[in-house]
């Protein structure tokens, strides 16, 4: 094993994991964690000789058991509406694209959860690349870490970086326990310390796993829907053949009920024309956000997302006409439903929503990749 394998990135532990590494890899007490941890998130200090308050012998232990190894930026990309992007290298042939989305008094920074994905939804750019791996800890929470110092972040002054979606590439629920802990790292106070309710988690809706979130999780939910009934939302979302829309929509009364009164889940719905943007449609969306919001017995429980799609090379759907997008957005309006529509930023760099793309080694490659790393261990492709 090389040395820097045998060290471990402590970007991969939330606090939790960090207190035990220090009580039991380094036999430091607890607080000495916190000292690191402010260093790493508040200071973005990735040089422990750089950590001035922790004494000369626990760098050096540090020096021999860790590193703090965010994912390399491989280029990054502002937009002329203030958009940025970054293309982050993971490792020999994958990136992830992570974007920030400055709007009125806030900044949203766009996470990816994997390398690619394998849930293939139709109208999605990351879906025409197909999965090949989770990202670790470390790679989601390193994310922000690029963001937050590259946008000169400090602990709780100057902060630009107000709210993370994870709805970049990959189904978040997929990858859940380094995203719960990252989402961990995001909210804690010796993290980022962002509220709750300013971390949202995105699904295409994995209905046992939204119910586990809510036992373990306290992060604000998505749902990808796309359509408001099963025939046509099994041909966009193809999980949904797995999940069918009354199950989803009853995991989310469950996570409501979990939460305080008053907090909703945001339903995104990207309008594709001729597809899912007749008025029709609009009216099934708008029952069933109310009877949702009856359930849980709250007016506002949902919030309709409406986004125009963002044609990529290859698909096969077009994006709705600005008129279409009104008269979708009047009927649920009409009917008392929140609905927003999603404005389109960062168009000259791909940044918009269902852009994100980054890069993933062909299959191929992968394939033959793995097929050396057997040989390189002694093991045949069969025996695999
Ligand atoms: S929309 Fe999300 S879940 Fe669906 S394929 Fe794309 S990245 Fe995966």
């Amino acid at each position: 094993m090389t040395e820097a394998a045998a060290r471990t990135n402590l970007l991969d532990l939330d606090r939790a994991g960090l207190e035990r590494f220090f009580a039991e890899t380094l036999g430091e007490k607890r607080f000495r964690a916190h000292q690191v941890m402010k260093w790493i998130y508040h200071q973005h200090v990735t040089d422990f000789s750089q950590m001035t308050d922790v004494g000369k012998a626990l760098r050096a232990k540090l020096e021999t058991h860790a590193e703090i190894r965010p994912p390399s930026v491989q280029f990054d990309k502002p937009s002329a509406d203030g958009t940025h992007k970054w293309l982050l290298g993971m490792d020999a042939g994958n990136a992830i694209e992570t974007v920030f989305i400055p709007d009125k008094g806030r900044g949203t920074l766009c996470v990816s959860s994997q390398v690619g994905c394998g849930l293939n939804c139709q109208f999605c750019s990351t879906a025409t690349q197909g999965f090949n791996r989770n990202l670790s800890t470390a790679e989601i929470i390193g994310q922000v870490w690029v963001a937050s110092r590259h946008l000169g972040n400090r602990a709780h002054v100057h902060r630009k970086l107000t709210n993370v979606v994870m709805m970049g590439m990959g189904e978040p629920l997929l990858n859940f326990d380094n995203v719960v802990r990252a989402m961990s790292l995001m909210r804690d106070d010796l993290g980022f310390g962002l509220a709750n309710k300013r971390v949202t988690l995105s699904t295409a809706g994995l209905v046992p796993m939204i119910d586990r979130l809510g036992a373990e999780s306290d992060v604000a939910l998505a749902v990808s829907l796309h359509a408001p009934n099963d025939e046509l939302r099994t041909q966009l979302v193809p999980l949904n053949r797995k999940y069918p829309i009354a199950e989803l929509m009853a995991a989310c009364v469950r996570y409501l009920r979990q939460r305080r009164k008053g907090e909703s889940i945001t339903f995104e719905y990207t309008l594709m024309k001729g597809v899912n943007d007749d008025p029709a449609t609009a009216r099934e969306l708008a029952r069933l956000m109310r009877r949702f919001c009856n359930e849980v017995q709250y007016a506002d429980a949902a919030k309709v997302n409406l986004i125009p799609f963002n044609p990529f090379p290859g698909t096969r759907f077009e994006r709705s006409d600005e008129a279409t997008i009104r008269a979708f957005q009047k009927i649920l309006l009409d009917a008392g439903v929140l609905t927003m529509v999603r404005r389109t930023r960062g168009d000259d760099i791909d940044a918009a929503c269902g852009q994100l793309k980054g890069q993933v080694m062909d299959r191929t490659r992968r394939q033959a990749e793995f097929r050396k790393k057997l040989e390189r261990e002694g093991l045949s492709h069969e025996a695999a």
